[in-house]
């Protein structure tokens, strides 16, 4: 072997490497902190003055930052503003949940520009159908907005269960191996795949409750249960993109039966039907009225309804008792509970589940962790898809010959 080409190619890649590192931490810093000026993007990098300067030219050309206008700094002197050029090209965030798919599209710095809802009836949703409406919720909302797909940096999509590459599991909607290879092309949109508690993590993680959080744990509670996990700052992924599934960890050896074909799950004991079998037996069917049983049940909680009192405790100790079991395998800073009943449950009683978690974790841990409601609420799952296609712009510059000043 030629050991003198063997080095320069090493070298080669590692002068690369650091460039694209470096070009990542200043985007970053541009999107999450937008306006800025160069001399914060430097004291937050830690970049010198030049490194700032060659990779901000870069970023100036290919149209994803812009600068302008002035900011006053204490000293009196004034520094120049740069900031996400949120009009270089628009992102679509599009979300399988557990009722509908919500798909939006964005400008760059995530203002919202148009919005669509499609029902999901009776919980499954066949992978065509689900490509199909996203597909066509897209082009009615480019339609309204007098523009094209070439506008559009990419697509981001948040799905329930596991994601490996273009495939996605997710026994409790019935997709074993669902395809979604080819999804996109159509439409001549790039798309990015994710599951949907780690993109809606991701969106806490850049404008939520969890900005800041090195160690953390969110969890997402409706009819199942989900959690991100995040670790030094980023999201834990494990071997095969399957760490989060917490819904699906057992607290019982037998228990409820679990939409996932076993039973002892997690989210038998704290999802919203878990609340509602609890409350009334498990023969009042509450399948499309969830919200509506919910708020039922709150509402005869206030009133003193002894029943109802039992039902949200039992929920809430199972709750606290299922995230102590996170507490003591990953030792977060801040547990964030979010997810349309999570949210519910969180502004009733999060006082009560901090005690709960205090009474099942081990005392360091547990006395150290904080639980706190999700900022973004509701709509944090498809501004997390949104997210996707903009993180592969930072990280590897995916999609910048997209971007409308680009010189490309
Ligand atoms: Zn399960």
């Amino acid at each position: 072997m030629n050991q003198t080409l063997g080095v320069a190619v090493v070298k080669k890649a590692s002068v690369k490497d650091v460039r694209r590192r470096n070009r990542a931490l200043i985007l970053r810093h541009v999107w999450l902190n937008s306006p800025t000026s160069r001399s914060e993007v430097g004291a937050a990098t830690g970049l010198s003055a030049a490194t700032v300067t060659n990779v901000m030219t870069e970023l100036l050309a290919e149209g994803a930052v812009r600068e302008g206008g002035f900011l006053e700094s204490d000293g009196g002197r004034r520094r120049a503003i740069v900031s996400v050029a949120e009009d270089a090209a628009l992102v679509v965030g599009a979300d399988v949940g557990e009722t509908r798919i919500g798909v939006k599209i964005f400008d760059l710095a995530f203002r919202p520009l148009a919005a669509r809802d499609y029902p999901i009836k009776g919980r499954r949703i066949g992978v065509a159908e689900a490509r199909a409406a996203i597909d066509a919720q897209v082009v009615s909302m480019l339609d309204e907005l007098g523009t094209g797909s070439s506008r559009v940096l990419g697509l981001g999509l948040g799905v329930p269960g596991i994601v490996q590459d273009q495939l996605v599991h997710a026994e409790v909607v019935g997709w074993h191996g669902a395809d979604f290879s080819g999804f996109g092309d159509e439409l001549g949109i790039p798309v990015y795949i994710d599951n949907g508690a780690k993109s809606t993590t991701q969106a806490e993680m850049w404008y939520g409750a969890a900005r800041g959080v090195e160690h953390g744990v969110m969890v997402l509670v409706g009819e199942g249960a989900g959690a991100g996990i995040i670790t030094d700052g980023r999201l834990y992924r494990g071997y095969s993109s399957s760490a989060g599934e917490w819904g699906h960890t057992k607290i019982s050896l037998d228990g409820p039966h679990c939409r996932c074909g076993r039973t002892g799950c997690v989210e038998t004991f704290v999802g919203a039907s878990a609340l509602l079998d609890q409350w009334r037996g498990p023969d009042e069917t509450w399948l499309g009225r969830e919200t509506e049983g919910v708020e039922a049940i709150l509402r005869a909680w206030r009133d003193g309804d002894p029943a109802a009192q039992r039902a949200i405790d039992a929920v809430v100790r199972h709750l606290g008792l299922a995230l102590s079991n996170l507490v003591n395998l990953y030792n977060p800073q801040k547990i964030i509970v979010g997810g349309w009943f999570g949210d519910r449950l969180a502004a009733e009683s999060l006082p009560s589940m901090q005690a709960a978690v205090r009474q099942f974790a081990l005392d360091q841990p547990g006395g150290e962790v904080v639980l706190a409601r999700s900022q973004l609420g509701p709509d944090a799952a498809v501004l997390g898809a949104a997210t996707l296609p903009i993180s592969r712009l930072i990280e590897d510059g995916a999609g910048a010959e997209r971007l409308r000043s680009s010189p490309h």
